[in-house]
């Protein structure tokens, strides 16, 4: 049997999505509350962000789409990024519901969960640090 493993910072209308945590605070030190129980992203719900884009709001989880994300080597380098680059923001890892299936837990352990509150997918008036964060190293394109 192959167990699922989630994406925690996914787009809306990926397959089985759905909302685990919701950005709260300032612009400028945004943090995830942990929702006690996901919530199917559809329409309806990703419509209350308004004129934002629902991932400047919501954290998304959906299947982890492995090669056909850019961010997919064998591991989630986005992941790797974030607890090699981010410092910890939480003393222990937050009531997430998504845990038993997330992929930065899979692969970093607690490491992840300590830093996890500070992410937003869709961060406006990011630095350019948390951009290269965001989006790794450009790619080559072969000759
Ligand atoms: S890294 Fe930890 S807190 Fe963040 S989504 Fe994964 S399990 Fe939840």
């Amino acid at each position: 049997m192959t167990t699922r493993i989630d994406c925690p910072s996914a787009q809306p209308g990926s397959r089985a999505s759905r909302i685990f945590g919701v950005a709260t605070g300032p612009l400028a030190e945004r943090r995830i509350g942990y929702l006690t129980a996901p919530v199917e992203a559809a329409p309806e719900v990703l419509a209350k962000a308004g004129y934002a884009k629902p991932t400047e709001l919501f954290r998304i989880a959906a299947p982890c789409a492995k090669a056909a994300c850019r961010h997919y080597n064998g591991a989630c380098t986005l992941g790797q990024r974030i607890v090699t680059s981010l410092p910890p923001v939480v003393s222990g890892p937050p009531p997430c519901q998504i845990r038993p299936t997330c992929r930065w837990h899979h692969e970093h352990g607690d490491a992840a969960c300590l830093r996890c509150p500070q992410v937003v997918t869709d961060k406006v008036g990011a630095s350019e640090a948390e951009i290269r964060i965001a989006e790794g190293p450009a790619r080559t394109e072969p000759a």
